[in-house]
């Protein structure tokens, strides 16, 4: 197996080198306090580590004087190979803060980083030691990695807490996240313990291959988005996600907006993991579990109520297509009607009821068997501004002459997102409501991609001021890209009978932990009013961007779903690689992908939103450089 290594620094960025991922041969390493007359020798080895930041050769002698007894030398023979230095600080005296681990190269990736944290800790000047700490850079990934990787093995928390911003380090390097590892108690003192005299099976190889044969080779050829970000992802925060190589990327892409609140948010990661350490459970059916229970009256607390909004939940399946198949599935009970309508380029999910009711030929296509029982009208703006296209559903359920049997329901997205973020307007909004209502047609609002805050308010229909009869939900429900889905439906309508629908997966407890959790963003309004602001910054630059430019583009959108739709179809799928290279996610939507599609986290920073736009713009004008996309 061929790859590349990172090499292991908790300063700057990690340097790469080949080699195999076999594990330490741990029998022949000694390890050591380091002495005074090893300042030289730490200093060499960090130098042949590759690691950015090297001090003098006088600094690791000062180091190894002052604080030998907190450095840790590992030897082969009697060559060093690896060092860990630290020291114990003094306004923190709970914890042992590792400043620096250096590995020679030829030991890097074979865990041997694991087990000198392990004799490190075990140091006679450790051994109280509540916390592991250490400053890591944002892009070093392999220290990430073997920080996180030593916290599972210890079976304790590893947070990563703001610690030194960028502007600290003047032209340098990135900031520096402070890792907090513990607490260190008996338990994990015994872990680690453990893993020291069992080193070779329980220490991990670092496994940091940035190779993709092993997907080439064994997944199938189904996969998709991994084919317009070919990178090998292993660690996130906030909206940036990083790669085996420690390169970075500005996520505006949020996991097809299942990642509102971001990569990892603490205040969620910190709900879950307490809830794992305690042993909460972790599947129960569709038993009752505190887990569920918390999620159910703040749900009610802090979303339906507030609105005025009175609806059942029912947990289906854990992805939006068994969200939207139960909702399918109750509304033709409940109307003892079959047909269910939707509208042009919709989009509700690849099983084969959501796919009856998607527009989308060569996802249907691949259905394999009739997609029956609906009929799909023309969504709003779909036959031109001037044309209000609700005028024909309305005839058509109007007139016994139509040909169309009534329904039992007309399924809709607020905002059709992967249809080519095509935006129905408030007006028509209202006006779906009351034509199904005069007809006794069900409404179900699927507000899986663009519900959970996406488009301002937590519900996309909230701003038309219309109640939907069923809406559904998944995606960012959980908060933390845990899958969960929803039905909301009004309580005359819960009609299934116990057990009718059911599943294996229905309310993942640590899900239930994580949306609880993510409900404390909708406490009050300012994530509100922060995507309804940064939405419209992002609108008027790129509107001002393609003008300037005079690249002949439409700009669409509410609150953070933005789509630019290129009138050369090509062109967004260009530029999506162009942004890829410049180290930054972003996709396309509509049937021909000809609309790029702005789907940043809500949580992103101004600062972030606006580096993105950047990228945005350079990558439009390479791509008009080497494309024919003419200037308007
Ligand atoms: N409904 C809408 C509006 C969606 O955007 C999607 C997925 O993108 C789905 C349903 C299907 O969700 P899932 O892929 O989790 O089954």
């Amino acid at each position: 197996m061929t790859g590349t290594m990172m090499l292991l620094n908790t300063k700057g960025k990690a340097g790469k080198t080949a080699g195999s991922a076999n594990v330490a041969d741990a029998a022949n390493v000694r390890f050591r306090a380091a002495r005074r007359e090893d300042g030289a020798a730490m200093w060499a080895l960090v130098r042949s580590a590759g690691t950015l930041e090297v001090n003098s050769a006088y600094f690791y002698l000062l180091l190894a004087s002052d604080f030998g007894h907190t450095c840790l030398l590992a030897e082969r023979g009697k060559k060093l190979v690896g060092v860990v230095i630290g020291y114990r600080p003094p306004l923190d005296p709970e914890a042992a803060f590792v400043w620096q681990i250096g590995l020679a190269p030829e030991e890097q990736g074979k865990g041997l980083g694991q087990r000198l944290l392990g004799e490190w800790l075990n140091l006679p000047a450790n051994r109280d030691a509540r916390w592991l700490t250490a400053t890591v850079a944002l892009d070093n990934a392999a220290s990430r990695r073997l920080f996180e990787r030593f916290a599972v093995s210890c079976a304790v928390r590893c947070e990563q807490l703001e610690h030194f911003t960028a502007d600290l380090f003047p032209h340098e390097h990135e900031a520096e996240q402070l890792f907090r590892i513990g607490p260190l108690d008996a338990a994990a003192r015994e872990a680690i313990q453990r893993s020291i005299s069992n080193s070779t099976s329980n220490i991990q190889p670092m496994g940091d291959i940035a190779d993709m044969t092993v997907f080439e080779q064994y997944e199938s050829e189904v996969r998709g988005y991994c084919r317009n970000f070919p990178a090998v992802f292993d660690t996130a925060k906030g909206a940036w996600m990083i790669d085996t190589e420690g390169r970075r990327y500005l996520d505006f892409f949020a996991g097809a907006g299942v990642l509102n609140y971001g990569h990892n948010p603490d205040r969620i990661k910190e709900a879950l993991v307490e809830y794992l350490m305690r042993d909460g459970i972790t599947h129960t059916l569709d038993m009752y579990s505190v887990a569920k229970q918390h999620f159910i009256e703040q749900f009610q607390q802090v979303i339906l109520a507030p609105r005025g909004l009175n609806y059942k939940m029912q947990f289906p399946g854990p992805t939006g297509t068994n969200a939207v198949e139960a909702a399918l599935k109750l509304a033709r009970k409940v109307t003892g009607r079959e047909r269910v309508v939707s509208f042009t380029n919709a989009f509700h999910g690849m099983t084969l009821g959501s796919l009856a009711v998607t527009g989308n030929g060569f996802k249907r296509a691949g259905a394999g068997v009739p997609l029956n029982h609906t009929v799909s009208v023309p969504f709003d703006g779909y036959m031109g501004e001037q044309v209000d296209t609700l005028d024909y559903l309305q005839a058509m359920l109007t007139d016994d002459g139509s040909g169309m049997d009534k329904p039992a329901a007309v399924i809709v997205e607020t905002v059709q997102a992967e249809g080519g973020v095509n935006v129905a307007c408030m007006q028509w909004l209202k006006r779906l409501r009351e034509i199904t209502e005069e007809h006794g047609v069900l409404l179900i609002v699927d507000d899986i991609q663009v519900g959970c805050g996406r488009t301002g308010k937590f519900f996309s229909f909230e701003e038309a001021g219309i109640v939907p009869d069923i809406v559904t939900l998944s995606k960012s429900l959980s908060g933390y890209g845990l899958p969960l889905a929803l039905v909301l439906f009004k309580p005359e309508l819960d009609q299934w009978a116990p057990g009718e629908h059911n599943g294996t997966f229905r309310g993942h407890c640590p899900a239930f932990i994580t949306a609880t959790a993510a409900l404390s963003f909708w406490q009050n309004d300012w994530l509100s009013k922060a995507v309804q602001a940064k939405g419209r910054l992002a609108t008027e630059r790129l509107q001002k961007m393609l003008k300037n430019l005079g690249v002949k583009a439409e700009v669409r959108g509410r609150g953070l779903i933005i789509g630019v739709s290129f009138e050369d179809v090509a062109f967004a799928g260009q530029v999506s690689a162009a942004c890829f290279e410049r180290g930054m996610i972003i996709e396309t939507a509509g049937i021909n992908d000809e609309v790029l599609k702005l789907l940043p986290s809500l949580t992103i920073s101004e600062e972030e939103l606006s580096k993105g736009l950047d990228i945005i713009e350079q990558s439009i004008k390479a791509t008009m450089k080497g494309d024919s996309l003419s200037a308007a």
